[in-house]
């Protein structure tokens, strides 16, 4: 029978048991296990020995660490079914979300592992005698800090881009969701990384990310997670003069135009709700609907809501599992209240089912006023808010009217509507006709509150390098 895995710390090659926290299950609030936390002293010992795996790694040819990380990849695929489990009973999400999420964290370590291998410079011709050399080398040290609502796919993109620009890094994944992390620093151990080059460590975020960041041995922030959080991060960060990575929250407009099908778009829309109960920062959120199919899209979409089936995602029939953490359903229902408070139609859900385990159904309201709470703060869970527009010009102003600008979604048949959108919408990501926000090949990251820098494609790389400018003249 698959357990749920045993979790340490991880520094310099070494696994180590201390003291922690609960882990919870969210399905019925049981506990998993007990996370460690990290001491001051564990957090030096991984400064230095992620200083010593630095060295080795970076002077470490392309294709070799290629081979290395590819081979830690092949073990995580071989692992997929066990690494599903543990991810299910401790963040929630059906188990065949698990299975995908594992796969695509896989495909985004693979694609970083083979673009590590193509990270040039450039010669530049000048006087006769004289070079001009732009090398890009790997930036060093980098602290990374994952969130609980993708356990393994948000610490692959860390870990994959640091490793394959030739980095060393300290990720402090989510203490509430840690086998993920456990799991794939477990595959890089077994394919032969040199020790101190992935080092992991959990405990009390803020005292670690407060200690890390300063160190002049760091010289790259990647957090993904809240915009509050990651406000007080990028200070720091800015303070110490640390470049960052801030993958941060979104509230995801989706406009539908009048010239599509609307009981196919809605269908579409459900299922890409459902996805982990909401708990995603590109999680289609705010839908607006032009006037002359509001009526049948919003109908439809009432219907397919109902039929969601939530329950324990170790349960395959399931399409919803439970919320991550107490805070969601706390959060739902002050969301649900205030809606409903302010004129709302409440069409779907609204309360918690049961009261063991964090159970929570889709829920769709219609109709909100812009002052709704729901509509200007970002619900990160299984709510569906339905507003009419009038015109495409009118959906794209209520879709930039917030500070979000992480990823929107738009379904039509014109290319003028989609050239127009393409144009007007304040986004890293917009999708056409489709809920995928990214690929591994592309990058993935916001503008406004949503943060700054990429995850994925050459951009997020590259974050992973510094230029440095070597001018030669022959003697
Ligand atoms: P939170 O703001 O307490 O924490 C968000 C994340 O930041 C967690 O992973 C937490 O461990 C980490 N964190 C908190 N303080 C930190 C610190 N000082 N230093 C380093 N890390 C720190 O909120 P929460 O209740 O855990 O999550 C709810 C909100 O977080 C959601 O509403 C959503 O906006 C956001 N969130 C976003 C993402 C994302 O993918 N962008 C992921 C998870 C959570």
């Amino acid at each position: 029978m698959i357990q749920y895995p045993d979790l340490g710390l991880y520094i310099g090659g070494q696994w180590k048991k201390a003291p922690g926290q609960p882990v919870l299950n969210p399905a019925d609030e049981s506990v998993l296990g007990t996370v460690p936390t990290a001491t001051q002293s564990d957090l030096d010992a991984a400064l230095s020995v992620a200083a010593q795996g630095f060295k080795v790694w970076s002077r470490t040819s392309p294709l070799k660490r290629s081979e290395i990380i590819l081979k830690a990849v092949a073990l995580m695929r071989q692992r997929v079914e066990e690494m599903a489990v543990a991810m299910t009973l401790e963040q929630g999400k059906p188990i065949a979300q698990s299975r995908l999420e594992i796969l695509r964290g896989c495909e985004i370590i693979e694609w970083d592992a083979s673009e590590g291998r193509r990270v040039y410079g450039r010669v530049i011709p000048s006087e006769p005698g004289m070079k001009h050399m732009v090398l890009r080398q790997p930036i060093g040290v980098g602290a990374a800090f994952s969130p609980w609502n993708f356990p393994m796919s948000s610490p692959a993109r860390k870990v994959g881009g640091a490793l394959s620009a030739g980095c060393s890094i300290i990720l402090k994944a989510s203490e509430e969701t840690p086998a993920g992390a456990v799991q794939l620093v477990r595959a890089f151990h077994d394919a032969g990384l040199p020790p101190g080059v992935l080092n992991l460590v959990f405990g009390k975020p803020a005292e670690i990310s407060e200690y890390l960041i300063p160190q002049d041995l760091i010289r790259l922030i990647t957090f993904t997670g809240s915009i509050p959080v990651g406000k007080h991060l990028a200070e720091m960060a800015g303070r110490h003069m640390k470049p960052a990575i801030m993958e941060l929250g979104g509230h995801a407009p989706v406009i539908v135009c009048d010239d599509v099908d609307p009981v196919a778009t809605a269908a579409t829309s459900v299922t890409g709700k459902t996805r982990n109960a909401g708990q995603v920062c590109v999680s289609p959120t705010r839908f607006f609907v032009e006037d002359a199919i509001y009526g049948k899209f919003t109908e439809a979409f009432t219907e397919k809501a109902r039929a969601v089936k939530v329950g324990d995602g170790l349960d395959p029939t399931n399409q919803m599992g439970p919320l991550a953490n107490h805070r969601r359903i706390e959060a739902m229902e002050m969301f649900v209240a205030d809606a409903k408070a302010k004129g709302a139609r409440l069409l779907a859900g609204g309360e918690r089912l049961g009261n063991r385990g964090y159970y929570y159904p889709l829920t769709v309201l219609a109709d909100l006023p812009d002052d709704a709470r729901a509509m200007r703060e970002e619900p990160f869970g299984p709510l569906a808010l339905i507003n009419p527009v009038k015109s495409l010009d009118d959906a794209i102003e209520k879709a930039n009217a917030l500070p979000y600008g992480l990823a929107a979604y738009a379904f039509t048949r014109s290319v003028r509507n989609a050239d127009r959108l393409a144009e007007g919408i304040e986004v890293g990501n917009l999708s056409i006709n489709n809920l995928v926000a990214s690929i591994a090949e592309t990058p993935f990251g916001g503008v406004k509150d949503s943060g700054y820098g990429r995850e994925g494609g050459t951009e997020g790389l590259l974050h992973y390098t510094v230029v440095k400018n070597v001018s030669h003249l022959m003697m």
